[in-house]
């Protein structure tokens, strides 16, 4: 047994230390990115925020909206479950640039990927090199050798295609994912987030500030680039996110409860929607719902609660960009892509 010396830290244990600013309103403060890809060499500008990949928040609906949000939109990574027709269908509808086709690790999901991508560019004869554009690899546990072998296959499948894939919270696993496996993106956060149980249950993972912190640099250094997943409760935290460096930050419980989720609503006796059950992709009500149950060899990693209705995600996004331009203008960042450099955290005591 080892320890290892250093303090770590989650987004709860810092601030950010405000300074003297030239800039003249927050309003002019750029938070668009431009990134080109590591291996499929793609150049894209997004506003780096993704709906994340679970069965309330990873939605078609989700997708629509996030995507029309100012100019150039935010993403979405869609959840695994929905059918092959349902997605061959949303991928063949328009250019669909802004969302992610999620696989887990199973030889079916890959099956199912290849299968939609055929017809997706089948019926898409013009755009000839234009399939699934975008492949989110999710699995709860990226530690796994068979885990970068299978980001290798996908990668040597869909040469041309943005990969991402995790999670993982330690900067040697982000190396090896980047240079083995291939992808371009690597997904960060081991027991963050707000339905997981991991750290509770496994008692693994890492302060989420000081993972993203040691990711990023990692994954800057070989020219790759890392996804935040997990843990923000509130814009500061996705704006202290991107200050460690994160260049996108993913979300679910953030936008849990908006109209753009699906599942299960609490109705008022007048008929509106009050709350919305969310739970963990690793919980039991996940693995029972979507019919793989939860074996006996295994606890669930996820919970179950209920959250408020919240309206429109738009109201949501609107905070969390307001939230990330004042934040720029506090510290005399021009951009979001200055963030990081702009930025100094000071640690509270508690
Ligand atoms: P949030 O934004 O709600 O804090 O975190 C969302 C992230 O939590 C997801 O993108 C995913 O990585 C993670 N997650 C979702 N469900 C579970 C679960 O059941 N167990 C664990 N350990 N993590 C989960």
């Amino acid at each position: 047994m080892k320890f290892e010396d250093g303090i770590k830290l989650d987004f709860d244990d810092v601030l950010i230390k405000p300074k003297r600013s030239t800039l003249a309103t927050r309003s002019g403060v750029d938070i668009e990115r431009s990134y080109r890809y590591l291996h499929c060499k793609w150049w894209e500008s997004t506003i780096p925020i993704i709906a994340a990949n679970m069965d309330t928040t990873g939605t078609f609906a989700m997708s629509n909206s996030l995507e029309g949000f100012e100019t150039m939109g935010m993403q979405t990574a869609l959840h695994k479950h929905y059918s092959l027709d349902d997605l061959a269908g949303f991928f063949s509808s328009g250019w669909c640039t802004n969302t992610w086709y999620t696989i887990g690790i199973k030889e079916e999901d890959v099956k199912k990927l290849i299968a939609v991508d055929d017809i997706v560019r089948s019926r898409c004869p013009t755009s000839v090199g234009l399939g699934i554009e975008r492949i989110c690899i999710d699995v709860a546990n990226g530690y796994q050798k068979v885990f970068v072998d299978h980001v290798r296959r996908v990668r040597n499948l869909f040469p041309h295609s943005v990969i991402m894939a995790g999670n993982v919270c330690t900067p040697e696993m982000v190396s090896e994912l980047l240079i083995s496996g291939g992808a371009d993106i690597v997904k960060i956060g081991i027991g963050p987030g707000s339905v997981c149980a991991t750290r509770k249950i496994t008692g693994c993972g890492y302060p989420q500030l000081s993972a993203i912190i040691e990711c990023a640099d990692a994954a800057h250094g070989v020219g790759g680039h890392i996804c935040a997943d997990g843990g923000c409760r509130e814009a500061g935290d996705v704006v202290k996110a991107f200050a460690a460096g994160a260049d996108f930050v993913m979300l679910g419980g953030m936008l849990a409860g908006t109209d753009e989720c699906e599942g299960e609503w609490e109705y008022s006796d007048g008929g509106e929607k009050v709350a919305l059950k969310f739970y963990g992709m690793s919980s039991e009500e996940a693995m029972n719902k979507h019919g793989s149950g939860m074996g006996s060899y295994r606890a669930s990693e996820g919970i179950v609660k209920s959250v408020p209705y919240k309206g429109s995600v738009s109201r949501i996004l609107q905070e969390i960009t307001g939230g990330i331009r004042s934040a720029c203008a506090y510290v005399g960042a021009p951009t979001l892509k200055d963030l990081p450099k702009c930025a100094t955290f000071v640690v509270r005591r508690k």
